[in-house]
């Protein structure tokens, strides 16, 4: 096993992947495409926005891109939800997270067919989550799944450590790797856990998804174990043109020494995230 595991190079991998498809679902006169719905003027959207439909173009697909204003209303982007949800030509709909405050954000990923919810964020694509039937995964869990799987690592019996319990990441991790054919045996720690290293020490494989830069250190794992790391942190650097630099919630040096394998930040989850998003798309226009 690698002891950086390259997420660029496997994302790059996934995109390959995903442009043959592409090619095949084209020969059958389907052009799949993606709506990205960017409300306000949050400046990481923003960015996030910009690299999704970069690599929508990258692998062959369509993009339709909506920049609305940060007072757009909840009717309003709810009908265009449903505008979004009828147009056969569009087989997959995104919204950038977080959305303005007045917004409701359940609501809002609730109006998207679940057919076309390719974060997998519907609450009926996560409760097929739960019960191991076909349904959109959401996207930075199943890069981690497809990270582990590019290890080459055998996981059944092993025990997952997860710090960070959210509905995008840790929860529905936590919910597949106990699942067939990861098998693992799973800790799922959150804020509220007492003694975090104690859950730590004796995994195999560790996945900090917290948002804490540095929380895990190199004393916190066990010798050889497999390190994670989904955290993006901003953390003030004066040396940097932007004044920040990205930092995981790994603290990347001394968590190295003693791991088998570790993800790098940034060059890690991060393009998994996005690859998955075009694997997402590729399904749901492969579906019809
Ligand atoms: P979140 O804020 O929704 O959830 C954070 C979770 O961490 C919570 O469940 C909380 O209980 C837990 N937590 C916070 N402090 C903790 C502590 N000291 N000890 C143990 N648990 C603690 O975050 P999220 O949306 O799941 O994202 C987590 C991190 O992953 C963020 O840094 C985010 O930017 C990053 N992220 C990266 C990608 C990617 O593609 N690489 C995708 C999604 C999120």
């Amino acid at each position: 096993m690698e002891k950086i595991i390259d997420g660029k190079a496997i994302a790059e991998k996934v995109r390959s992947e995903v442009k043959e498809q592409v090619k095949s679902l084209n020969a059958l006169g389907i052009n799949p495409c993606l709506a990205v719905i960017l409300v306000g003027n949050d400046p990481a959207s923003a960015v996030y926005v910009a690299s999704k439909t970069k690599a929508l173009q990258e692998v062959g697909m369509t993009d339709r891109t909506f920049k609305l204003a940060e007072d757009t209303t909840q009717q309003a982007l709810e009908d265009l939800l449903d505008d979004l949800n009828g147009d056969d030509s569009v087989h997959g709909i995104l919204v950038q997270f977080p959305l303005p405050a007045h917004l409701d954000s359940q609501r809002i990923t609730d109006k998207i067919l679940p057919q076309k919810d390719v974060d997998g964020f519907h609450i009926q694509n996560a409760g097929a989550l739960v019960c191991e039937k076909d349904s959109f995964i959401p996207c930075t869990p199943l890069g981690i799944l497809r990270l582990l799987q590019e290890t080459g690592m055998e996981t059944a019996g092993k025990h997952a450590c997860i710090i960070g319990r959210s509905h995008f990441v840790g929860r529905p991790l936590s919910i597949l790797l106990s699942q067939k054919p990861w098998d693992c045996t799973v800790t799922l720690c959150h804020s509220a856990t007492k003694n975090l290293s104690f859950f730590t020490k004796t995994a195999d494989i560790v996945i900090a998804a917290c948002g804490r830069a540095g929380l895990v250190t190199g004393d916190m794992i066990k010798t050889d174990a497999v390190v994670i790391d989904v955290g993006i942190n901003r953390v003030p650097d004066a040396s940097k043109k932007s004044g920040y630099a990205l930092k995981g919630d790994v603290d990347f040096e001394s968590a190295a020494k003693v791991a088998s394998a570790i993800t790098p930040v940034p060059g890690g989850v991060g393009p998994m995230t996005i690859a998955m998003l075009m694997f997402n798309v590729a399904k749901a226009a492969g579906r019809g």
